[in-house]
């Protein structure tokens, strides 16, 4: 499938630097703890920890930055909060990065508690894309230039703000990629040959459109390509690892041998039903397919080990390059029109040939 893409020359350099990136990125084993990043958890301890240089003492180059991840324990965003952090400090900015605890009313206070900072920019993941007009205004009365990752929101809502662009991936792509790696084994994903490939999807949060846009254009790619597909189930397992397993477990026990390939829209969900799968008695890509997006070093392992058929690596190093490339042309005065706020990076197959590339 073609990308529609909307790029400016500057795009155009992130992405490039995105790719060269992706071929050397390694994405990191979800951290059941929370990362290095600082965490604020007390309402008194609300207000970033970014403190003012002692007399003296010169301000870290570049200034200070405000990130706000939706929640700290989701593996995907761990490994990007991880890659943030690395590149921000290595370039001398001081950044402070806020849990928003899955809470939007949380993340709004942290928004505003930047904003009160008078920090210089603000990198936002947000909770809800629902909230996106909330966001954009409150960054846009402060004037902060602000880069949006991960939750994509459309490209009317972004035009309200010149100073705000959006990094991430056309999860269109990442959908289509997983019904190819089920159309690429040997019998098409109809394992007991019935002519139907019965599947069960077992979805992230629906609220996001990487959610809704893997779970059509995984099976679209099926469809696309003259074959029938029969949808046993489809569950929102909320990007977790344990929803992951408790659905695969129950479907499993419900529908049996019928289930042929079992989508799932994030690895740490197809890590919890691959442990579904395996206490189940059932041998993937024997008796089963299984699929993720992420390429987490968990999931990557399983594909290399033949358990998992696929996943489709999520570049979590090449947008948190993108992210602060864009951000750094913000700071630099840029300003965006209306259909070129969205920065893509291109999402990667992951088979077991390729999958030694990512680890
Ligand atoms: C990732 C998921 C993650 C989600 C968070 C998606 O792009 O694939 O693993 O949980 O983003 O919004």
């Amino acid at each position: 499938m073609r990308l529609i893409k909307k790029f400016t020359a500057m795009a155009m350099a992130v992405l490039m630097a995105a790719s060269i990136a992706a071929c050397g990125s390694k994405a990191e084993e979800p951290a059941e703890a929370p990362a290095a990043a600082p965490e604020a958890e007390a309402p008194e301890a609300e207000a970033p920890e970014t403190e003012a240089p002692a007399e003296g003492e010169e301000p870290a180059a570049g200034g200070n930055i405000g990130v706000c991840i939706y929640k700290f324990d989701d593996a995907f965003m761990t490994t990007y909060r991880n890659a943030l952090q690395e590149i921000l400090e290595g370039k001398g900015y001081t950044v402070t990065f806020m849990d928003g605890k899955n809470d939007q009313a949380e993340q709004n206070n942290q928004i505003n508690n930047f904003i009160t900072q008078k920090v210089d920019a603000l990198i936002i993941n947000p909770v809800m894309t629902s909230a996106a007009d909330q966001i954009i205004d409150m960054v846009k009365t402060a004037g902060i230039p602000t880069v949006l990752i991960n939750r994509e929101p459309t490209a009317e809502q972004m035009a309200a703000y010149d100073k705000l662009v959006y990094v991430g991936c056309d999860a269109r792509q990442s959908g289509t990629m997983q019904g190819e790696l089920i159309l690429d084994t040997e019998n098409k994903g109809d394992i007991n040959g019935d002519g139907k490939i019965s599947y069960i999807m077992i979805q992230g949060d629906p609220e996001n459109i990487d959610a809704q846009y893997r779970t059509e254009f995984s099976v679209k790619a099926l469809t696309d390509a003259g074959l029938e597909v029969e949808e046993l189930d489809l569950q929102r397992g909320d990007w977790d690892r344990n929803k992951g397993q408790e659905i695969a477990q129950n479907d499993l026990a419900k529908f049996g041998e019928k289930i042929e390939v079992v989508f799932c829209n994030n690895d740490d969900m197809a890590i919890g039903a691959l442990q579904a799968i395996q206490a189940a008695g059932r041998k993937v890509n024997e008796d089963i397919y299984l699929v993720g997006v992420d390429a987490l070093d968990a999931a990557l392992n399983e594909v290399v080990n033949g358990n998992m058929t696929g996943t489709v690596l999520n570049d979590a190093q090449g947008q948190a390059e993108g992210a602060v490339a864009a951000m750094e042309e913000l700071l630099g005065g840029k300003t965006y029109a209306e259909g070129e706020q969205s920065i893509y990076v291109d999402y990667v197959k992951v088979t077991p040939e390729n999958a030694a590339d990512f680890q």
